[in-house]
C-alpha cells in the first residue's frame, strides 16, 4: 500500500525524484523508514515532485532511481539483504550511474567488503572501501560528531545501536569525527564517497539532521538552490540531545 505517501506519478512521468526504500521487510528495524518520509516531504516543500517506491526483498530493485535508502537490521535479515542485493546487482548499476545512497547501520555495514552477522563473516556489496567486524561491546546510545568539513554540514546528532565496528580503507572518507559515542571505531563515524553515504545514526537520522537530508537532495537533483525550510522542531530536538550528551 502507499498509505501516507505521496500519490505515485502518472505513468510515463520521468521528471519525478524517485526515492527507493530498499527491503522494508528486512532493513527497517529502527524506524529508519522515517528518512524516506523526510526526504519526500523536504523535496515536495521545494516544489520537487516525488515518487516513493518500496521494494521488498523478493522484488527486483529499479536501477534508474535517484535516491536509495537502506535501514538498520538484525544480523539474520542483514545477511539475507546483502545476499539478495548482490544477486540483484541493480544497486551497483544505480551507483555507477550516479545515484545517491543513504545507508544506516546494518545497511551501511553491508555496503562494505564484508561484515559479521551471527558470528559468520558475510560478503558485502563492495560499494564502499570498508569492512566491519565485531567490537568488544555493543555500542548503544547517543552518537555525535563533527562532519567532514568538505560536506559543509553542522555536527551530526544521532543514536546508535550496533555490535559491529567498521574499518575504513583509503578509498573512502569518514563522515564525521566522533565527539560522543562510538560510531565506526570510537574515533570516526560513518563514511562517504561520491554520492554514497553511510552512518551508524539511527531512525531519526534525517529528522535530527535536516541539513544532511538537504545534502542528499542537492546531490540527487544537482541543484544547490534548495529554498530554506522552517526547521524549528529539528533544531529544538538537536539542541536538547546535544545538551544531554554534554551532561
Ligand atoms: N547487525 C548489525 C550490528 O549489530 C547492525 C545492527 C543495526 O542495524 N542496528 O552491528
Amino acid at each position: 500500500t502507499n498509505a501516507g505517501y505521496p500519490a505515485p506519478p502518472p505513468p510515463g512521468a520521468d521528471s519525478y525524484l524517485r526515492l527507493v526504500w530498499v527491503y522494508p521487510d528486512l532493513l527497517s528495524t529502527y524506524g529508519d523508514r522515517g528518512n524516506l518520509l523526510i526526504l519526500a516531504r523536504r523535496a515536495q516543500r521545494r516544489g520537487i515532485p516525488v515518487q516513493t517506491i518500496e521494494v521488498r526483498s523478493d522484488q527486483a530493485l529499479p536501477a534508474a532511481a535517484d535516491i536509495y535508502l537502506l535501514g538498520g537490521g538484525e544480523d539474520g535479515p542483514q545477511a539475507l539483504a546483502a545476499q539478495r542485493l548482490i544477486s540483484d546487482g541493480n544497486l551497483h548499476r544505480a551507483v555507477n550511474q550516479g545515484a545517491v545512497v543513504f545507508a544506516v547501520c546494518a545497511g551501511y555495514q553491508l555496503l562494505g567488503g564484508s561484515f559479521f552477522a551471527k558470528g559468520a563473516k558475510c560478503a558485502g556489496l563492495n560499494l564502499l572501501d570498508l569492512y566491519s567486524d565485531r567490537g568488544p561491546t555493543r555500542a548503544v546510545g547517543e552518537l555525535a560528531g563533527d562532519i567532514d568539513p568538505r560536506l559543509g554540514l553542522p555536527p551530526l546528532s544521532g543514536f546508535e545501536n550496533h555490535g559491529g565496528r567498521t574499518h575504513l580503507g583509503p578509498g573512502v572518507s569518514a563522515l564525521a569525527r566522533v565527539t560522543t559515542g562510538i560510531g565506526n571505531d570510537e574515533s570516526t563515524e560513518g563514511a562517504w564517497r561520491g554520492h554514497v553515504l553511510g552512518t551508524y545514526s539511527h531512525g531519526p537520522a534525517l529528522s535530527r539532521n535536516p541539513a544532511l537530508a538537504d545534502l542528499l537532495l542537492r546531490w540527487a537533483t544537482g541543484t544547490n538552490n534548495l529554498a530554506p525550510l522552517d526547521d524549528t522542531w529539528s533544531d529544538r530536538l538537536r539542541a536538547e540531545r546535544m545538551a544531554a550528551v554534554r551532561v
